[in-house]
């Protein structure tokens, strides 16, 4: 039997929906509704001080208006609610004292300051900064010491030496990396709130996500997600990193292009129907000449292989053209 298609849209709420976010939610939708999957919705929402249930609600309203519907998250009577992340910090913590046990993450007590000073050393000798490994073979006494100190410790992944990293993405075809170039990361700060790396590889494979699509701007933190599954002995997902999204001048989309949030369109008299077709085809090039389709046609000609991997560019006037079908 086939293995059921699962994706998920991981939108850490921060802030305003961005069209960006919308066209990564739009393409895992239309994997999982041509092929008879599941898309979940998860709320990555460990950075604290940034997230915020306005933002999170701005997102659902946002996938809501534009049709985007998911399939799982937590039940809140009849409807599901999409998984927080900060609803799951005790599974978090359960796989961390694994990786502690068996050695693959350590404790570090280096201070802001002292990772600081070792950066700043590194960079004068002219060196790409990376953490140096001066806490991975502490002593029980430099331990019992710094505890002492009333230092907070933060947990690091210990990075394997001289592994290559070679992944096929469904994007940007066979990417690799040196383990070499990463230092040992930190997977869990010192209060206990695991970092963005950490917690999207447990979800992921928990929640047994078969594909990630997601924004290029990831492509690099894959690496160090690989070798977290790799350490926990999880199977890898399908990586697909959808290329950024310029302005007409060829630089980031950003404000000064104008409108960037689902929002700002939806207030300007959008339609839902001209901005899903839209997002669709910023990347995703269809066979054929059409541009104007229904839901039902995107879903049913959608597929990853069609994405380009060159950047993508937003063309108001293409959008308006298409809007005006509507
Ligand atoms: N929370 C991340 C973001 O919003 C998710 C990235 C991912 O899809 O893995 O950028």
């Amino acid at each position: 039997m086939e293995q059921e298609v699962r994706v998920r849209f991981a939108p850490s709420p921060t802030g305003p929906f961005h069209i960006g976010g919308a066209r990564s939610a739009l393409f895992n939708w239309l994997l999982a509704r041509k092929q008879g999957g599941k898309l979940i919705l998860r709320i990555e929402d460990t950075d604290l001080e940034r997230s915020t249930r306005e933002s999170e609600e701005n997102i659902k309203a946002s996938l809501r208006w534009l049709g985007i519907d998911w399939d799982e998250g937590i039940d809140i009577g009849g409807e599901y609610g999409p998984y927080r992340q900060t609803e799951r910090l005790d599974i978090y913590r359960e796989y961390t004292e694994k990786l502690l046990a068996s050695g693959q993450a350590f404790h570090c007590y280096c201070s802001e300051e002292e990772l600081e000073a070792e950066r700043q050393e590194q960079m004068n000798k002219g060196e790409t900064p990376r953490y140096s490994g001066r806490c991975r073979n502490l002593s029980q006494a430099d331990r019992e010491r710094f505890v002492a100190e009333g230092r907070k410790p933060t947990v690091r992944f210990r990075v394997p030496e001289n592994q290559q990293i070679v992944f096929k993405d469904m994007v940007r075809g066979t990417v690799s990396f040196e383990s070499n170039g990463i230092g040992d990361f930190v997977i869990v700060k010192s209060d206990g709130i695991p970092v963005y790396n950490y917690a999207v590889v447990l979800d992921d494979a928990l929640m047994k996500v078969t594909h990630v699509i997601r924004a290029e701007e990831h492509l690099s933190n894959t690496p160090r997600q690989i070798l977290i599954y790799q350490a926990l002995g999880l199977p890898l997902p399908q990586f697909g990193h959808i290329s950024l999204i310029l302005g007409k001048d060829r630089t980031k989309m950003s404000k000064r292009h104008g409108a960037t949030s689902v929002e700002q369109y939806k207030n300007l008299g959008y339609l839902p129907e001209g901005i899903v077709n839209f997002l669709a085809l910023l990347g995703w090039a269809p066979p054929g000449e059409q541009e104007i389709f229904s839901v039902e046609e995107l879903i049913e000609n959608f597929s990853m292989d069609r994405v380009a991997k060159n950047p993508a560019v937003f063309d108001i006037d293409k959008l308006n053209h298409i809007n005006a079908h509507y």
